[in-house]
């Protein structure tokens, strides 16, 4: 496992296993995660020949910056170089209350829905601990600012990767580090039941959205093959199983798209399934990617839609474009940089 994927605890034991004493390992920790510093030699309260041995030891995984874009509404997109070759995408945004990332779990996806460009670029493998942690702190580094909420809504699904994304939440919230709030941190999933019953077991503080995008399971069969896995009537059940365990709303993402699942009709089919529920519903215009037919749905349509779920009473919200103009969605850049070397 790489350095930047262990726990204080482990990286005592490491590093006694290593003949290094218990305060070095603290004092690398602090550097780590609390300093963002990545570079052994920067470490200057460790002497020399420590330094040198740890660089051998334990190499810390870095992302180079390959490309950064930034949108007129400050959002920052960066596409981040693996040493393997391949390529991730985090998002910053800058809202009222702070920097929120969005940050990939893994190379591509294995999920293939059918609007999504991570599910075209194909799946390579999963990213560590470290590695999600490496995309926050070298944004964070780069734009010099606190980053202060996340979201795991980047390339990859969550569950399919479920030791290390929790390992990720755990180290991130740790008060020896960046100590961020569980409040703020979501977790999206395109509803891997075992993983939201996994989860729910672990009672955390943060939000859980489940990428919904359909009333029922025939439209959600082809936009979504997690669904011929887990239908809808399962995946609400493990949702209200979540909610009971750990008090916390649930946010049930749902893009619209044209013609497809955007009827009053569909609002309504909706709406009865969630009745009841401790949740929300966040609406997003569908992104248009080159390869898929799937088209927005109309500023009209989609505010008939809300209006119909508001009347059952429903909360509703609209989710505000940002960064159209630097294609900062799942999966957009990487598959620019592979269509660019193909
Ligand atoms: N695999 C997880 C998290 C990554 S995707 C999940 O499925 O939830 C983050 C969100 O973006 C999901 O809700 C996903 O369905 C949505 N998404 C993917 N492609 C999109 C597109 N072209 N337009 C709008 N939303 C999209």
């Amino acid at each position: 496992m790489d350095i930047l994927s262990l726990t204080s605890d482990e990286m005592r034991e490491v590093f006694k296993e290593n003949s290094m004493q218990a305060y070095r390992a603290a004092q690398v920790y602090e550097w780590l995660h609390k300093h963002l510093v990545s570079d052994y030699d920067e470490m200057t309260n460790l002497p020399k020949d420590m330094r040198e041995s740890l660089k051998e030891l334990f190499p810390v995984p870095v992302f180079s910056i390959e490309r950064k874009a930034v949108s007129k509404d400050g959002t920052a997109k960066y596409l981040f170089a693996l040493p393997d070759g391949d390529y991730v995408e985090s998002v910053v945004m800058k809202y009222k209350y702070g920097y929120t990332i969005c940050v990939s779990s893994q190379v591509g996806c294995k999920m293939g829905c059918a609007f999504c460009a991570s599910a075209l670029g194909g799946f390579k493998r999963s990213l560590s601990a470290g590695e999600i942690l490496s995309q926050v702190y070298t944004a964070q580094k780069d734009l010099g600012q606190r980053i202060s909420h996340i979201v795991l809504m980047g390339m990859g699904e969550p569950f399919d990767n479920y030791e290390n994304v929790t390992r990720f939440i755990t180290l991130v919230t740790d008060e020896k580090g960046q100590n961020l709030s569980m409040r703020n941190i979501s977790l999206s999933t395109c509803g891997v039941v075992p993983g939201i019953k996994a989860l729910a077991q672990k009672k955390l503080q943060l939000t859980l959205s489940i990428s919904l995008h359909a009333p029922n399971n025939e439209i959600r069969n082809r936009l979504m093959p997690i669904n011929k896995k887990y239908n809808i009537d399962e995946l609400l059940s493990a949702c209200k199983e979540y909610i009971n365990a750990t008090s916390r709303r649930i946010s049930f993402e749902y893009a619209m798209i044209d013609g497809l699942n955007d009827s009053d009709e569909n609002a309504r089919e909706l709406a009865s399934r969630l009745r009841g529920m401790l949740c929300h519903v966040n609406l997003i215009p569908i992104n248009e990617v080159k390869e898929s037919p799937f088209k927005p749905s109309s500023a009209e349509r989609i505010a008939s839609f809300t209006s119909v779920l508001e009347k059952k009473g429903i909360t509703v919200t609209v989710r505000r474009k940002l960064g159209s103009d630097i294609d900062a969605s799942c999966g957009q850049l990487r598959l620019k940089e592979k269509r660019r070397s193909d």
